[in-house]
C-alpha cells in the first residue's frame, strides 16, 4: 500500500503540507476541526472596521477537489507507538508519518482572572472568528472619550508584530471615529518587532492618543478583573471600557496529547525535517513548533508546510532530506495606506533554525509616504497570494 500521511490542522501550515504531499504522490488525510478556515492576517483590519469578516474565510473545496482526503473532525488522541491518530468520535487513523499543524491555544491559566469566561468579556481575538467580531463590536459600542486597553504577552507568541499592528489600527479607528478616546498598550516586554518603525509612525499619526507602556515602565500585567474591567500591574491599576487581553500562548492541545509539547507548551523540532524531538514519526510545523529564530507567522507556516512535505517525502522514500532555507516576511499596517515590513532568512544551525545574518531587514526608517503606501498594497497582495496558494 502507498505510504500514508495524516496531517492535523488545515491552516497555513497543514493545508500547504497536505497539498504538497498529495502532489508528491503520497496518500494524505487532512484532519481539520472546522469546515471553514478563518484567517488571522488582516483580522486587525476587521477589528478596526476597515474590512469585513467574509474576506477572512476560506473553504476546503479546492483542496478536496485536488484529491486530498479532508476529514472534518477534531483530533483528540495519538498513539505514537502504534502510529494511530484518534478523532473525537473514536475513529482510529493509522499513519506512517503524522504532521501536526494545530496552531496555538491561549493560556487561560497564565494571568490571574483571565480564564475562558473572562475572555468572553475581555476578548483576546488572537484566534480569528467570533473573538474578532466581539472586539470590533465592543469598539463600535464604546462612547467617544472611552479608554481602550491592549495587553501584550512576553515572547514567544503568534505573530510578533501583530499586537502593534492591532494597536495601530485601533488607534486609527479611534482617531477617525472617536477622537476623544485613548488607547493604552501594556507590554510585558521592553523591545519588540519593528519597534523603531512602529514608534515613529505612532508619534507621527497618533500623538496623545496611543500610550505605549513597556515592561520597565509598568507594562507587565499581574491580574485582570473582568467584572470591574480593570487590569492590574506592579505599577498600579488601569480601567478600560474595552480591554483586549492578548494572553501568553502554547501549542494547541493536540500537541500535548501527542506528547510532542515540552514544558514550555511548544513543540521542539529537528530543523531539517521538522520531526518532533520528543516523538518519532510525528512532525510539527507552524505556530505550534519551536526551534529557533523563525517567527510564528502565516508566511513561515506556509514555507514550513512545503519544507516539511519535502522532508517527509524523502524519509518515506528512504532518502536523505535536503537541508532547507526558510524565508519569512511579515507586513504590518499602521494605517490603511501605511505599511511596514520585516524579512528574514533562516537555516539549520546547531540544532536550531538560525537567522542568516544580514539576509533580511526591515523597511527604511525614513521612507517616504509613497513607499509606505506601496508596502500596504504589497501586504494585501501577499495575503491574496498566500491564501490562493493554500486554499484555491
Ligand atoms: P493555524 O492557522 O491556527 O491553523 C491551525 C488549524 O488547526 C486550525 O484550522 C484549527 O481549527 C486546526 N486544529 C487545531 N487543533 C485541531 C485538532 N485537535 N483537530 C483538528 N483540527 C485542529 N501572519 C503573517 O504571516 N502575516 C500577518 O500579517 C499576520 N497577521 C496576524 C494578525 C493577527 C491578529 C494574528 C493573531 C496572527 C497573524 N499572523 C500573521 C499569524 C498567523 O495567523 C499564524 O502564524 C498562522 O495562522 C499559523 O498557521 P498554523 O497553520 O500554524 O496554524
Amino acid at each position: 500500500a502507498r505510504a500514508r500521511v495524516v496531517v492535523v490542522g488545515g491552516g497555513f501550515g497543514g493545508a500547504t503540507c497536505a497539498r504538497a504531499l498529495h502532489r508528491a504522490g503520497f496518500g494524505v488525510m487532512l484532519v481539520e476541526a472546522s469546515p471553514t478556515y478563518t484567517a488571522c492576517p488582516f483580522s486587525n483590519a476587521v477589528i478596526a472596521g476597515l474590512r469585513e469578516m467574509e474576506g477572512q474565510r476560506f473553504g476546503y473545496q479546492a483542496i478536496r477537489r485536488e484529491g486530498v482526503a479532508v476529514l472534518h473532525a477534531r483530533a483528540t488522541g495519538v498513539d505514537g507507538t502504534a502510529r494511530r491518530l484518534f478523532t473525537e468520535d473514536g475513529t482510529a487513523l493509522p499513519y506512517d508519518r503524522l504532521v501536526l499543524a494545530p496552531g496555538i491555544a491561549p493560556r487561560l491559566d497564565a494571568i490571574p482572572g483571565y480564564d475562558a469566561a473572562a475572555a468572553e468579556g475581555l476578548p483576546h481575538a488572537w484566534q480569528a472568528g467570533a473573538q474578532t467580531l466581539l472586539l470590533r463590536r465592543q469598539l463600535e459600542a464604546m462612547e467617544d472619550g472611552g479608554t481602550v486597553i491592549l495587553t501584550v504577552p512576553p515572547n514567544p507568541y503568534r505573530c510578533p508584530p501583530g499586537p502593534y499592528e492591532r494597536a495601530s489600527l485601533v488607534a486609527y479607528y479611534l482617531k477617525t471615529r472617536k477622537p476623544r478616546s485613548k488607547l493604552i498598550v501594556l507590554d510585558a516586554k521592553d523591545s519588540f518587532s519593528k519597534q523603531r518603525l512602529f514608534e515613529a509612525a505612532w508619534a507621527a499619526l497618533y500623538p496623545g492618543l496611543l500610550e505605549y507602556v513597556p515592561l520597565s515602565a509598568g507594562g507587565g500585567v499581574t491580574s485582570v478583573d473582568a467584572g470591574e474591567r480593570t487590569v492590574s500591574t506592579d505599577f498600579g491599576d488601569h480601567r478600560g471600557e474595552v480591554i483586549n487581553v492578548i494572553p501568553p500562548q502554547r501549542a494547541a492541545p493536540v500537541a500535548a496529547v501527542a506528547g510532542a509539547a515540552d514544558r514550555s507548551g511548544w513543540c521542539p523540532i529537528d530543523p531539517v525535517t521538522f520531526e518532533s524531538r520528543l516523538v518519532p514519526g510525528i512532525h510539527v510545523i507552524g505556530d505550534a513548533a519551536i526551534g529557533g529564530a523563525v517567527p510564528k507567522s502565516a508566511f513561515a507556516a506556509n514555507a514550513q508546510g512545503r519544507v516539511c512535505a519535502a522532508a517527509v517525502a524523502a524519509l518515506l522514500r528512504g532518502e536523505e532530506p535536503a537541508e532547507p532555507r526558510l524565508v519569512n516576511t511579515c507586513y504590518s499596517l499602521v494605517a490603511p495606506d501605511y505599511g511596514i515590513s520585516v524579512a528574514g532568512v533562516y537555516r539549520p544551525r546547531n540544532g536550531l533554525l538560525a537567522d542568516i545574518e544580514g539576509a533580511g531587514g526591515t523597511s527604511a526608517l525614513d521612507a517616504p509616504a509613497e513607499t509606505r503606501a506601496l508596502e500596504a498594497a504589497y501586504a494585501a497582495d501577499w495575503f491574496r497570494t498566500v491564501t490562493e496558494d493554500v486554499f484555491a
